[in-house]
């Protein structure tokens, strides 16, 4: 069966793209926000999120936070050009913490993206 990848962003071009380049291997939902994202989630076994970090109303990382809970065989990757109003503090690192498995920042190439989710879906559920 193929693998269901859910990627949350505010910004609807990254969502463009990213469907793009993962869509001709995996099932690739979207969503703009963690409202949609959280209703996705119910209604289908997604095996990768895909998260931005900074969005607004509920973030990222209380987004993973809070699947992780739910839905712990779920693999996470994070993906930020860094965030704060300044856009200088850099959240990812404290994705990693939380357990994404891997992050990128943006921007970053189709390739990165491709082989990090190719990763991680080859990875086996058993810890
Ligand atoms: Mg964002």
């Amino acid at each position: 069966m193929t693998d269901k990848i859910l990627v949350v962003d505010d910004d609807t071009a990254i969502l463009s793209v990213v469907s793009d380049a993962l869509e001709h291997k995996y099932e690739v939902f979207t969503a703009e926000s963690v409202s949609d994202a959280e209703e996705i989630i119910k209604d289908h076994k997604i095996k990768l999120l895909i998260a931005d970090l900074v969005m607004p109303g509920k973030n990222g990382i209380d987004m993973i936070m809070e699947f992780r809970k739910s839905y712990p065989d779920m693999r996470i990757m994070a993906i930020s050009g860094g965030g704060g109003l300044s856009g200088r503090f850099d959240y990812l690192p404290i994705a990693k913490l939380i357990g994404a498995r891997i992050t990128l920042k943006k921007p970053f190439t189709l390739a990165e993206l491709r082989n990090s989710a190719d990763e991680l879906l080859q990875e086996n559920t058993e810890k």
